[in-house]
């Protein structure tokens, strides 16, 4: 049996402004990838700064496809991907064809390791992916340089990442392109939805029209309605313009909502790193700037092996968390199944895995929930 717990993993905010901004698109004549689209797109962009340019996606995942699809790669090619991520990082190459081979993360951070990247470049090597774990910016000096030398796209995965810049720049400008999630327990919701970024304005427009169905030009752009030519292979991975109403709506609310993760990771690191066996992951990078998706409490020495039972204490005592991720990739069955798996392989992926939690630090809570999970997190330690 299972009940909601008191101080839940994540829970949307809707604002009633927000609910008033869909209402108004459900009220009108164009239900998808009219304006809002565009104005959310053009909001996103501003907010990155940087030069960005932004497509409007039906989620992260459908970014992550047509970034690889407008790239181009397929059977035969290979691409170094994160041990530890979502699986959508993966699946988006696996899905063209081509192979992910998996790399291990950095235990510090869970970012993926420059070293043992650059160590998987061969002859068939095409790109490099990466996620920016928990919102913590990867190593992306190490990463371009090593994509430079080997003449490799990089593609990053930001969707726990929106507000997280490196050296000032926001993550999802680095590489040739950037997707952001806005699935609803992530920095911001449109309920389903995702972002393409990127610095080039050519990858820009061309993911565009791949993402809808390659056809040549916009309603806007047709002379006589219903007209239009297809130049190049594409899908539907549009987004509705009441998601893109509800996104609009709350990125006025982005640096609060920001700010608030801030705080509430900044209290609550504080109470669980000064307990023994426990280590915050967190940024180690100077002048990077996390984006506090969520704490993840990585447990050592003694307390390792108990992971499951912590869980289930803080379960009893209704602290909601999650396990991110609870498998490194290539561990998945379907990935194990294809590819092979023995135990022992990617150890720091795996560590996460089996011994880390997931607590929450969303704007649904403040500095009282902070408090409250750190003390009952410190009781179930103690008591084990
Ligand atoms: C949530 C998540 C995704 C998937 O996002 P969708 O918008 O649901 O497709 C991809 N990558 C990472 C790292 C995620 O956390």
């Amino acid at each position: 049996m299972t009940r909601s717990p008191s101080i839940p993993f994540g829970r949307p905010s809707i604002t009633d402004r927000e609910r008033e901004a869909v209402a108004a698109v459900l009220d009108g004549p164009i239900l998808t990838h009219g304006p809002q689209c565009a104005a959310f797109e053009r909001t996103f962009a501003a907010y990155l700064g940087g030069g960005a340019h932004c497509v409007s996606m039906s989620s992260c995942m459908a970014a992550l496809h047509v970034a690889w699809f407008h790239l181009g790669i397929g059977p035969g090619d290979e691409v170094i991907c994160p041990a530890m991520t979502h699986v959508a990082t993966a699946h988006a190459i696996e899905l063209m064809g081509a192979r992910p081979v998996f790399a291990d993360c950095d235990p510090a951070t869970g970012n993926i390791d420059p070293d043992h990247v650059e160590a998987l470049v061969t002859d068939r090597t095409r790109g490099i992916t990466l996620v920016h774990y928990l919102g913590i910016p990867c190593d992306m000096d190490a990463i371009m340089s090593i994509a430079g030398r080997h003449g490799l796209y990089v593609v990053e995965d930001c969707a726990l990442a929106f507000g997280a810049r490196l050296h000032g720049i926001h993550v999802g400008l680095f590489g040739d392109a950037g997707c952001f999630s806005f699935y609803p327990v992530k920095h911001l919701t449109t309920a389903e939805g995702g972002m393409l970024t990127t610095a080039n304005e050519q990858i820009a427009a061309l993911a565009a029209q791949k993402r809808a169905f390659g056809v040549d030009r916009t309603h806007d752009e047709r002379a006589i309605p219903g007209m239009y030519d297809v130049t190049m292979l594409g899908m539907n991975a549009r987004m509705s313009e009441m998601q893109a109403a509800l996104g609009l709506a709350q990125m006025e609310r982005a640096d609060q909502m920001l700010a608030r993760r801030a705080e509430n990771h900044r209290i609550l690191s504080e109470a669980l790193d000064a307990l023994e066996d426990v280590r915050v992951i967190a940024a180690t990078l100077p002048d990077s700037r996390p984006s506090h998706y969520c704490l993840v409490a990585q447990l050592e020495g003694r307390l390792a092996p108990r992971r499951d039972d912590i869980l289930l204490a803080l379960r009893r005592a209704g602290v909601g968390f999650s396990v991110y991720y609870p498998h490194p990739v290539p561990r998945l069955a379907y990935y194990r199944e294809k590819y092979g798996w023995t135990d022992g392989q990617y150890p720091r992926a795996a560590a996460i895995s089996d011994a880390s939690v997931a607590l929450p630090v969303g704007p649904h809570l403040g500095p009282d929930e902070m408090h409250s999970i750190a003390g009952a997190f410190g009781n179930i330690v103690k008591e084990l």
